[in-house]
């Protein structure tokens, strides 16, 4: 593990993504000019965020909060809390929000914030006063207009319940609208948390149809079962996928016969791992990604596939549930061999559409059935995997170029149709 965290530092994500963007801006001939604006975060703020700990000390903990682009409309991101965190991780992580947003054609700009901090090792007490201060020190960026946080890796409803507090607190009513993914009880959506894991398995239906794959009794592997992989698990068993392997950050365990992903959901929820399952063989993260399988999802962190080992992953289909989990070297050996992948802006995009849905019924004040808000949800994944494959087809470019041309001409569109100000 700690060599995994080491090699995720070495390779720096801002550098990735801009790499990412410079490439779809040369094949689309993109406006110089609105390159550059593109390469730039509009906004960084990094704040200290002083806590008192349990046993009397005091510790000061850094955290940011990045706006990328907000032609489309307010910021929409995730707050994550990571040991690792650094400043470019977070930026890369907005500019991929602002890509996300647009592929799925929501009204917002990109964002994402963090703290660097374990909260693994943080009382409850502790989480919550970090929290609080941390959103105490955005608070001149957030409001249901002007920037609204999420969970993101290390964050969950409990975190968001305390941002919204805090918000509301500070300004003296209730702001339901001002984060996404809350618990439903104070105004979160049903079927929030379960939606980056929905849209990575319609992207998984969506890509099999076009490609002629049969689902039933397809081999799966899945990297991390966390929110999104034990989602992701059950779903594609419940469509008569073969689940033959899954992990989290202590190993996987691997059985070609197939796993249960409900006996595995309550196995981690009793022990906090799925390594130590018996019904199968252990094998270690890397490994896991060499496996023989139909379909590969990487859903845990990024980078994971890189030029090391992409020639030995043995899937026909890769679809992206983590944020950046391919490295670009790795995506052209990927590509070479002919390996399908449908891309982490538009396969996880089911957290920020359920977001969005999360944000209109607050500002409505009208909530919906889980129901509608998955119909609603599949309809949006599948319009945007469909623009986003009609564009591989005529450009004859693979499925992450493509979903980077519709995103970024829908922002540089904004940015041409608003203007530069002043
Ligand atoms: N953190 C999630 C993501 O990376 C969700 C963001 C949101 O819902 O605003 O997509």
């Amino acid at each position: 593990m700690v060599a995994e965290v080491r090699e995720r530092q070495e390779g720096n994500l801002w550098e990735m993504v801009t790499q990412q963007l410079d490439h779809v801006a040369a094949l689309m001939h993109l406006d110089p000019r609105l390159h550059e604006f593109l390469r730039h975060c509009k906004r960084t703020l990094e704040v200290s965020i002083p806590v008192k700990m349990d046993d009397g000390s005091l510790r000061v903990f850094t955290g940011w909060r990045v706006h990328h682009n907000l032609a489309k409309g307010p910021a929409k991101g995730g707050i994550r809390y990571s040991p690792t965190l650094t400043m470019d991780e977070v930026k890369a992580l907005a500019m991929l929000m602002t890509w996300k947003c647009a592929v799925v054609d929501l009204p917002y700009g990109g964002a994402k914030g963090g703290v660097v901090c374990n909260p693994s090792e943080l009382s409850d007490g502790e989480l919550e006063r970090l929290t609080r201060r941390f959103t105490s020190e955005l608070i001149l960026l957030l409001g249901p207009e002007k920037d609204i946080p999420a969970p993101d890796m290390g964050t969950d409803e409990r975190v968001m319940a305390w941002m919204m507090d805090t918000f509301s607190m500070n300004v003296g009513y209730s702001v339901p609208g001002v984060v996404t993914g809350k618990p439903v009880n104070i105004g979160g959506s049903r079927g929030r948390k379960e939606a980056p894991g929905r849209s990575v398995a319609i992207c998984v239906e969506e890509a099999a149809a076009k490609l002629g794959m049969r689902l039933e009794g397809a081999k799966v592997v899945i990297q991390g079962f966390g929110k999104v992989g034990s989602v992701v698990a059950l779903l594609l068993h419940a469509i008569g996928c073969k689940i033959v392997a899954v992990s989290d950050v202590k190993g996987g365990i691997y059985n070609p016969q197939g796993l249960d992903p409900v006996r595995l959901t309550a196995h981690k929820r009793q022990t906090k791992t799925v390594s130590s399952y018996r019904d199968g063989d252990f094998v270690t993260n890397e490994e896991l990604l060499q496996l023989p399988c139909d379909i590969l999802v990487p859903a845990a962190v990024e980078r994971v596939i890189t030029e090391r080992n992409a020639d030995k992953v043995r899937a026909k289909l890769i679809v992206e549930a983590a944020n950046g989990p391919i490295t670009p070297e790795a995506d052209a050996i990927l590509r070479d061999k002919g390996v399908f992948i449908v891309p982490d802006i538009l396969a996880n995009a089911g957290g920020v559409i359920v977001s969005y849905f999360e944000w209109v019924q607050d500002i409505s004040q009208f909530f919906w059935t889980e129901q509608e808000v998955n119909e609603r949800l599949r309809q949006v994944m599948r319009r945007a995997f469909g623009e986003v494959w009609t564009i591989a087809h005529d450009r004859s470019v693979d499925m992450r170029t493509a979903a980077y041309i519709l995103a970024v001409s829908r922002v540089a569109e904004a940015i041409r149709l608003r203007g530069i100000y002043p």
